[in-house]
């Protein structure tokens, strides 16, 4: 089985294909950081979480570029309505980029309590104001752009291609456009890559530029910062449905406009909303539940984890107290499994991976059960069918339990739902930390220096940790230790 994406550039399932070999180019738009994320916000880290790890499993390197807007991005996605960033500062009082900073930390401290892996690069839109108007420039040279009331706009004609992401039709747009919203627009969906005359006399970030000084739109600053990092074409760009039609339908003209090079991404990876009594949770509207108020109310973090991958991010979930009771029920059955198994088998954590290479094989039994598991992901991320997985694995009372949690910890490693800690807790119950870790370090060398064939180190090592009382055990699902 091959992983297979669903491409909202063309609507269907296509078999992933990198740009180069064993790397992954992959740009998740980021947060606007005006205030806190709402859990709605968090589902499209987690997927971006699923997916990064779904290709490290897969032997991929990738390099996951965030972005975090601090300016530009205004309350409507089409250039209406004031700056967000502006609007919060105002309200609180502060300056926008100390908003900026403290919700970009209660960001990272959120998908850290997720188990959301940090990308690779996280860069700042007012860190490359440069990269943009360089971008831009080349825009404007080759014919795509016109200035009108002290703006730059992208003209959306001159790009035939323009709503192919969205699947918009020209005719249909002109037909249907609204009229009166930006009368120094040719096109109702032509949009600002430049402002200088902001229809907010305080705005507070303003920088020079060919254009006079200003700022730029939004939809800009993705394009110049995921090609710095990713070159001018790469493999996946990852965002909430929400941003197809205008923001990423955007990104992509102005990018293909400025390069020539078609297509500019490969596949484009969107997540349904997480919706709360019907409505769409957005933070605009100021009807976001956070990620703090579910630990306020007795809930772990990874409890609503749980909760998104229990669902198919390409589905709508509804949120309730309900389902996340379920979903924290659940987790809690599962931590108890986990705990039961690791006080029977005193596995040594760490050191499935090596012996696996990274890959499947070398799970004994379980590797059955990790090939179904690979499967269920290979089938555009199906975390639901992957969760199932690890449930059957941790119900199978025929395989030996040291198999059974060897799998389940390397199922962890994607799905993040704590498991590695919980076992940890166990194996470290009474025990010092330190000397674990520091036995399991010597376990890793030993196995390394096998792979190097360099057997006297190895015996060397084994013998030491003999006379300290530890004896190894090699076995199909890794080394174990126990003491003689
Ligand atoms: P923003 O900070 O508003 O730019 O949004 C950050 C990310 O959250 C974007 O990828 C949005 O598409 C996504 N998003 C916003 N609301 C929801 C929601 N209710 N459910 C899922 N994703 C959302
Ligand atoms: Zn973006």
């Amino acid at each position: 089985m091959a992983l297979t994406l669903f491409n909202t550039l063309g609507r269907e399932f296509q078999v992933f294909e990198t740009l180069s070999p064993g790397r992954v180019g992959f740009y998740g738009c980021g947060p606007t950081v005006y205030s806190y994320a709402h859990i709605g916000n968090l589902r499209a880290y987690a997927l971006h979480d699923i997916l990064v790890k779904t290709l490290t499993r897969r032997g991929y390197e990738v390099t996951y570029v965030m972005n975090i807007t601090d300016v530009g991005h205004l309350s409507g996605d089409n250039d209406s309505g004031q700056d967000k960033m502006v609007k919060s500062a105002e309200e609180r009082g502060q300056g926008v980029l100390e908003i900026a900073d403290f919700y970009t930390r209660a960001f990272f401290n959120d998908t850290e309590r997720l188990n959301i892996q940090r990308p690779t690069v996280v860069c700042k839109a007012t860190d490359h104001i440069e990269d943009m108007i360089n971008l831009i420039k080349k825009i404007e040279e080759r014919g795509f752009t016109y200035f009108a009331g002290g703006n730059l706009y992208f003209d959306i004609s001159r790009f035939p291609s323009y709503g192919d992401l969205a699947l918009l039709r020209m005719e249909e747009l002109r037909a249907g456009a609204r009229t009166g919203l930006d009368e120094n627009k040719r096109n109702p969906q032509d949009f600002v890559l430049w402002f200088t005359k902001s229809k907010f006399e305080n705005q507070a970030l303003v920088w020079d530029s060919p254009w006079g000084r200003g700022y730029p739109g939004w939809h800009i600053e993705c394009s110049a910062m995921s090609m710095k990092y990713l070159g001018e074409q790469f493999d996946i760009h990852a965002g909430g449905i929400d941003h197809i039609p205008i923001h990423h339908t955007n990104e992509i003209a102005q990018s293909e406009a400025a390069t020539g090079k078609h297509p500019w991404v490969r596949y484009w990876v969107h997540n349904e909303f997480l919706v709360m009594d019907k409505g769409k949770m957005s933070k605009s509207t100021g009807g976001g539940v956070t990620l703090q108020s579910l630990v306020d109310s007795g809930y772990d973090p990874l409890d609503y984890r749980y909760f998104l991958l229990s669902g198919h991010y390409r589905s709508q979930l509804q949120f309730s107290f309900e389902a996340l009771d379920g979903a924290r029920n659940a987790r809690r059955a599962l931590l108890d499994r986990v705990r039961a198994l690791a006080d029977k088998t005193g596995i040594v954590p760490g050191l499935e991976e090596k012996k696996a290479g990274g890959k499947a094989g070398g799970y004994g039994k379980a590797d059955a059960y990790l090939k179904a598991f690979d499967a269920a992901l290979d089938e555009d991320l199906s975390t639901p069918k992957a969760l199932a997985g690890l449930w059957t694995l941790l119900r199978d009372g025929e395989i030996p339990s040291k198999e059974v949690l060897a799998g389940a910890l390397v199922m962890d490693r994607v799905l993040g739902l704590g498991l590695a800690k919980e076992a940890e807790g166990v194996w470290n119950r009474g025990e010092d930390l330190d000397f674990n870790r520091e036995i399991d370090t010597l376990i890793g060398e030993r196995w390394e220096a096998k792979k190097n064939k360099d057997f006297v180190k190895a015996d060397e090592i084994r013998n030491a940790l003999k006379k300290r009382g530890i004896l190894l055990e090699d076995g199909p699902a890794g080394t174990f230790w126990r003491r003689g």
